[in-house]
């Protein structure tokens, strides 16, 4: 008996050898993950992170050798899990259809450095605006510390060349988000839900600043966001200290 694949267009067995081996081949072939590339590219867009096929996101898988990555230039709604491709960390596919993101060495260059399990890139409008502007996001509100300290803008390259990802390695150093002036913004966390939450929060944080710079902005001295970082490992939903 077959049925048919997460990832659409292949076939696996119901027997219990063909169920484990199906499974192993599971993990070597990051089903899961390619679908959380699908859905989350797809969010962005809706979300209005990016327009049309702008932005990228990865996801790293198996035991950590492997990378989920969205293909280049693709219409988000014709993206399916069978056509995100698998890749080493060198970037080489294992079961990739299509080319790869030509922001590929940006991605492997996060991999390489930190122990990102996820990326997002986005070109998202207040983060797009402000790297035009700044070369910091002013530290305007207390949860820019989520992302380490202040945001750094990482000074501009061409899109999809080995000098971006340099410039990016630089203003990413201790923090888990950058933007790239006149492009857009990438963020990486331990999973994909972390990511593109990162990338959430930074584009509304710039949207404040661009707002309150109708006046001069009140900005947060580095103490307090370093206090804030330092508070915010605790942050999160928790049982009422006595409570069953
Ligand atoms: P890709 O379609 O190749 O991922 O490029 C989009 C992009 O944002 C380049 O910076
Ligand atoms: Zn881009």
């Amino acid at each position: 008996m077959v049925r048919t694949s997460p990832v659409e267009g292949t076939k696996v067995p119901r027997c219990w050898p063909c169920a484990r081996a199906s499974a192993i081949l599971a993990r070597v072939e990051l089903l899961e993950e390619r679908r959380q590339v699908v859905d989350h590219c797809r969010r962005m867009r809706a979300e209005g992170l990016v327009v049309g096929t702008s932005g990228n996101i990865s996801v790293r898988g198996g035991d950590g050798d492997l990378v989920a990555v969205s293909p280049s230039g693709l219409d988000y709604d014709e993206m399916t899990p069978d056509l995100v491709g698998v890749h080493r960390l060198d970037g080489s596919p294992v079961d990739a259809p299509l080319r790869p993101t030509t922001e590929m060495p940006m991605h492997l260059a996060v991999y390489a450095r930190t122990d990102a399990r996820a990326i997002v890139h986005t070109h998202s409008t207040s983060a797009t605006v402000l790297s035009t502007l700044m070369d910091e996001v002013p530290p305007i509100h207390y949860l820019i510390a989520m992302f380490g300290g202040p945001v750094r803008v990482a000074s501009y390259a061409t899109y999809g060349t080995p000098e971006l990802a340099a410039s990016m390695i630089t203003a990413l150093e201790g923090r888990t988000a950058c933007l790239l002036a006149n492009h857009g913004a990438i963020t990486y966390a331990p999973t994909l839900a972390g990511a593109y939450s990162q990338a959430v929060y930074l584009e509304w944080i710039c949207d404040v600043y661009l707002r309150a710079s109708a006046g001069t902005p009140r900005l947060l001295p580095p103490e307090e966001i370093e206090k804030v970082r330092e508070k915010l490992t605790a942050y999160g939903p928790g049982r009422t200290p006595g409570d069953g």
